[in-house]
């Protein structure tokens, strides 16, 4: 199958690009590189350095390629942000799907397979969280993310356009090799952090509340490995593809969490350098747990993750930061 990759240079999307490459698929990249890494590419992919936000362009790009399916990452991600400059996150985001959504029904109906996120479901009491929780996501961001699955469906009924929407929970890891791996502009996630100060870029580590109604009292996630998400993807578009699936939505996650703590453990272990670590305040959004029910896309899908021990998974993110400290600049 040839696939457009749309946000194809980005963390989560080089991942995909790669799995989709080794199930023996053919991919371009469309991508604005606004945050994405063009040596994240494997040699001899296509990029098209496009914008969604330039409708012509993506008509362009999917006439030219004629693409069998879509995988879409490309969007700002960053909560705190979004909720200072909701503009350009609505703007990016919620147009920016709307025209890539208009040009696959003018183009031919392509199947889609949409990056969503747990964001959706905002503060539950639901443990682990079904994919028919209510949804009230909490900042703008999320609220984007829910946005565009709304149109995507609505595309569905009206057009007929086949999709699956992936939710994932909290994404990780990196290529076992080390060659590609997380690389953003902010730093706000907890093992790419506990990483970094594990090589003297940060002081300590902050640990965001200790008094959580959990067994250790810091929070818990569920942390999905970037390479078993990438799958996720492959499963998706085979299944759209070979017409065994026309809509769905499914939570991308382990279906078990671990805590800050676990987590710090695992990376002190891994790194062998001890952190650094301070209990500091609650961060304001925090749930105490938020742990996917994955049940659904293992069964419909055949999802098998395969990084499911926490210093596995830190590992993968360990050989990737001890070797790129500065990430893909140098
Ligand atoms: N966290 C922390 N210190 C940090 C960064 C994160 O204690 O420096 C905690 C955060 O409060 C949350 C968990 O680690 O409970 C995961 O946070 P992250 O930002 O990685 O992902 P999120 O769950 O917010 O998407």
């Amino acid at each position: 199958m040839k696939l457009m990759v749309v946000g194809g240079a980005g963390y989560i999307g080089s991942h995909t690009v790669r799995q989709l490459l080794g199930a023996g698929h053919e991919v371009v990249v469309f991508d604005n590189l606004s945050s994405g890494h063009a040596q994240a590419l494997p040699a001899g992919v296509p990029l098209v350095q496009a914008d969604l936000l330039d409708p012509a362009a993506v008509k362009t790009a999917l006439e030219t390629h004629q693409p069998d399916a879509v995988v879409h990452f490309a969007a700002l991600i960053e909560v705190g942000e979004s909720m200072r400059a909701p503009a350009r996150y609505y703007r990016n985001n919620v147009v920016g799907s709307l025209n890539l959504l208009q040009a696959i029904v003018e183009t031919r109906k392509i199947p889609l397979v949409f990056s969503s996120t747990a964001a959706v479901y905002g503060t539950t009491d639901a443990v682990p969280i079904p994919e028919d929780a209510p949804l009230h996501p909490e900042s703008v961001y999320g609220e984007t993310k829910l946005m565009t699955e709304r149109m995507i469906h609505a595309f569905h009924v009206a057009h007929g356009l086949p999709y699956v929407i992936l939710r994932y929970f909290n994404v990780c890891g990196a290529a076992p090799d080390g060659t590609i791996g997380e690389d953003h502009p902010n730093k706000t996630h907890l093992i790419e952090l506990a990483c970094l100060t594990a090589l003297g870029q940060r002081e300590k580590m902050m640990i965001f509340g200790d008094d959580y109604p959990t067994p250790d009292g810091t929070c818990i996630r569920d942390y999905i490995h970037v390479l078993d998400l990438a799958d996720a993807h492959v499963l998706a578009v085979e299944a759209l593809a070979g017409g065994k699936q026309d809509a769905g939505t499914y939570n991308v996650g382990l279906g078990h969490g671990f805590s800050v703590l676990q987590v710090l453990d695992a990376v002190d272990e891994v790194t062998g350098r001890p952190l650094n670590r301070e209990i500091a305040p609650r961060r304001p959004g925090d749930p105490p747990r938020l742990v996917a029910d994955a049940h659904r896309i293992v069964e419909e899908l055949g999802f098998a993750p395969r990084f499911t021990d926490l210093k596995e998974i830190v590992q993968t993110a360990w050989n990737w930061h001890r070797t790129h400290p500065h990430g893909f600049e140098e």
